[in-house]
């Protein structure tokens, strides 16, 4: 008796399935020739999912090819100057990555998990953001090796309300992602970042954008996080979080 195989979860057409990795390999491989990683659990680990092969290859050909040359001085922390469709391009892959994500998440409830994959279907065809987006980037120093989580933080920073959020680092980039409710998303938006350093990419500026401005602490990074996991609703998956370190002694 053969079985057919399992759909993929983006297009859900029955196809032989392979891994995607979600973290590209073209990251992660060059993470690890910048810095030396200390124990096993600060190996930026393979996080993968099972997709078909014409989902895979245009994950590839829309989000990784372009953009990878763009990312890789960033996550060495390196400056560049963005211009505004430079600012899309990474607005796009972090959405993909966020999304693929929750595609992959197992514990994700069905619903989010529907949106997730609508939403990067429609990344896909568009290569646009959703218009109730908003994505600000900023730098941290690698070496800042404070836990990215947990309590007795001092500061309390107010987040919208979001379907989707993500605060999250790779290398010396990090990202803050807020997706859904139009209203307090805006107004959000227009306020002045709660921490500064913080550049905003989505709703993109029509000049070119600088990357870094000072540096976010982890401490920080965490205090942000929480007032997003605050306002989120309850079930959302607990964040992914990496460690690492750099060089010792560095
Ligand atoms: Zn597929």
């Amino acid at each position: 008796m053969t079985t057919a195989p399992a759909p993929c979860p983006i297009c859900l057409n029955r196809q032989p399935l392979s891994d995607e990795d979600i973290i590209p390999t073209w990251a992660r491989k060059h993470l690890r020739r910048q810095f030396v990683f200390g124990s096993r659990d600060q190996v930026l680990r393979r996080i993968k999912m099972r997709t078909c092969k014409p989902c895979n290859g245009r994950l590839g050909a829309t989000f990784e090819n372009g953009t990878s040359t763009m990312l890789k001085p960033m996550l060495d922390g390196r400056p560049v100057v963005l211009s505004r469709r430079d600012q899309r391009d990474i607005a796009v892959w972090i959405i993909k990555t966020c999304m693929l994500f929750h595609v992959a998440d197992r514990e994700t409830d069905a619903a989010q998990g529907h949106r997730a994959r609508r939403l990067l279907l429609d990344l896909i065809d568009s290569r646009l953001p959703p218009a109730q987006t908003l994505i600000r980037i900023f730098a941290i120093d690698m070496r800042d090796d404070e836990p990215l989580a947990g309590d007795g933080l001092e500061a309390r920073y107010d987040a919208p309300p979001t379907a989707f959020f993500s605060v999250s680092t790779l290398g010396s980039l990090g990202w803050e992602m807020a997706l859904g409710p139009t209203g307090p998303i805006l107004e959000y938006g227009a306020e002045e970042p709660p921490v500064p350093g913080l550049i905003r990419i989505w709703p993109p500026a029509k000049e070119p954008v600088r990357w870094p401005d000072s540096v976010v602490t982890s401490r920080n990074i965490a205090a942000l996080r929480s007032g997003y996991v605050r306002s989120s609703k309850p079930g959302m998956p607990a964040p992914v979080v990496h460690k690492w370190k750099g060089p010792e002694g560095a």
